[in-house]
C-alpha cells in the first residue's frame, strides 16, 4: 500500500468514525481551538490522574484532516503520562513543520498524517486538536 493511500485510508476512517468524540461538558480542563479559514472548531476535555491522561473527549466540526488528526491524537495520548504526551505533541508538530527531530518518538498511526506537510494550508487543520490538547493540559497540570 502506498503512503498516499495509507494516508487517505487512515484519514477517512477516523473522519467517518472519530474516537472519543461526543458532547463535552464544562470542566476545568475544557479548552477550545478554532481555524477560521476552514471553519474547524474543537472543544476538548481530559482527566489527568496521577500524572496520566485517564480520559479524553472532544467535540467539534471540521474538515477530514482536523477531525482525523484529533481522533488519532486522542487514541495516542490516552493512558500516557503527561511528560510523554508533551514529547508527542512536539514530535507531531515537528513532523508537520519539518523543523524538529522526531526520532525516538513512536508516532504510530499518526505518521499517516505526514503527507499533510505538503499542503501548508492544511497544517493548521492537522494541529487544531493538538492546540486544544495543549490548552487542556495547561489547565490540568500545574
Ligand atoms: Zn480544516
Amino acid at each position: 500500500m502506498s503512503v498516499e493511500s495509507l494516508y487517505r485510508d487512515v484519514v477517512m476512517r477516523h473522519f467517518k468514525k472519530p474516537s472519543h468524540h461526543g458532547p463535552v461538558s464544562e470542566s476545568e480542563s475544557l479548552a477550545s481551538a478554532e481555524n477560521p479559514t476552514c471553519g474547524d472548531h474543537m472543544r476538548l476535555t481530559l482527566t489527568v490522574e496521577e500524572g496520566r491522561i485517564t480520559d479524553i473527549r472532544f467535540e467539534g466540526k471540521g474538515c477530514a484532516i482536523s477531525m482525523a488528526s484529533c481522533s488519532l491524537m486522542t487514541e495516542a495520548v490516552l493512558g500516557k503520562d503527561v511528560g510523554e504526551v508533551r514529547e508527542l505533541i512536539d514530535a507531531f508538530e515537528g513532523m508537520l513543520k519539518g523543523d524538529a527531530e522526531v526520532e525516538g518518538v513512536d508516532l504510530g498511526d499518526l505518521a499517516a498524517l505526514q503527507g499533510v506537510k505538503r499542503y501548508p494550508l492544511r497544517i493548521k487543520c492537522a494541529l487544531l486538536g493538538w492546540e486544544a490538547l495543549r490548552g487542556a493540559l495547561e489547565k490540568t497540570s500545574t
